[in-house]
């Protein structure tokens, strides 16, 4: 029997755990896989999944900067996706791709389980409204976390997620200009890529105290200028992405295989590995 195809498509895409995570993933449940990564730039993603549809691969990972392209590609939604507006696990059916999205589900699977944060009612800010943003979102709401406040560079892109997720007396956007009178959170979310072109949004230290969990999505380096500014306004947890890389790869695994692995070692094989990059 052929062994199934899978990918990660992202640009860049050098630097990606997934073929990595479900390599592992596959070798602890004995499920042969062929994992590959990728590179598309935006104009180059409609063409590089037909190609990969047509050379036999039957689910795709998608990540920075296209999830949101993907959705569009995509014939069928997850409901989860559709709010979302952004996918990140496609399956191909008999006549396209089905898109899910299971960053928000990866996310609230590492705070409340890793690191057992009680995520009920606490005042969160989110900060950016690309496709990680527009997928944790709905999640972290369903999670039950109290008022939301989204700011983003580009205003209008937090006025459309907040529109999106219909629920105007708990979910705020606001300009990043307004950040000091915002006060203190008990969640504070980075969702952008900022820092990989060098730039991170000046954050007041008045957003964080002794009760803040601050998270950003991303890991390694990357992560380091908003973990370091988190620390210095005195969060209680600073918390980079790669428990949440993890726990989504694990959902779409499960999506493509109908068995869930065990994260906890791949967890610790990938922390271990970028010790000397992670300082969370
Ligand atoms: P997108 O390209 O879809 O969105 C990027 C976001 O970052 C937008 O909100 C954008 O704002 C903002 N941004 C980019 N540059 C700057 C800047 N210089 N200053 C301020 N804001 C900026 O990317 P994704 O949403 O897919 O990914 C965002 C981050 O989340 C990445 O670091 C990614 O690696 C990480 N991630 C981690 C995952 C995990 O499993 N751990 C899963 C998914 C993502 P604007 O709208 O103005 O352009």
């Amino acid at each position: 029997m052929a062994i199934p195809r899978f990918a990660v498509l992202a640009h860049p895409v050098a630097h990606s755990l997934s073929p990595r995570i479900h390599a592992s993933f596959g070798r602890q449940m004995s499920i042969a896989l062929d994992y590959s990564a990728i590179d598309a730039t935006a104009e180059e993603f409609g063409n590089a999944l037909g190609a990969f549809a047509a050379s036999g691969g039957v689910g795709a990972n998608i990540t920075l900067p296209h999830k949101q392209r993907a959705a569009a590609a995509c014939d069928t939604l997850s409901e989860r996706a559709r709010r979302a507006g952004a996918a990140n696990t496609l399956t191909r059916g008999a006549t396209g791709w089905h898109g899910d999205n299971t960053d928000g589900v990866g996310l609230v699977r590492d705070l409340t389980g890793r690191h057992a944060l009680d995520l009920r009612a606490r005042r969160t800010l989110l900060i950016g409204a690309g496709g990680a943003a527009r997928g944790v979102a709905p999640a972290l709401l369903d999670a039950g976390i109290g008022d939301l406040f989204i700011v983003n560079r580009t205003p209008e892109r937090a006025d459309a997620l907040a529109d999106a997720l219909e629920q105007p007396g708990r979910v705020h956007p606001r300009y990043l200009d307004d950040l000091k009178a915002l006060g203190e959170f008990d969640l504070i979310v980075n969702a952008t890529s900022a820092a990989r072109e060098g730039a991170m949004p000046a954050l007041p230290m008045s957003l964080a105290g002794a009760r803040t969990a601050a998270v950003d999505l991303s890991y390694g380096e990357v992560a380091i200028p908003f973990l370091a500014w988190a620390r210095a306004a005195g969060a209680h947890d600073a918390i980079d992405g790669l428990g949440m890389l993890v726990e989504q790869a694990a959902e779409s695994f499960a999506l493509w295989h109908g068995a869930r692995p065990d994260t906890d070692p791949v967890f610790a094989e990938l922390r271990e590995h970028r010790a000397a990059l992670v300082t969370a």
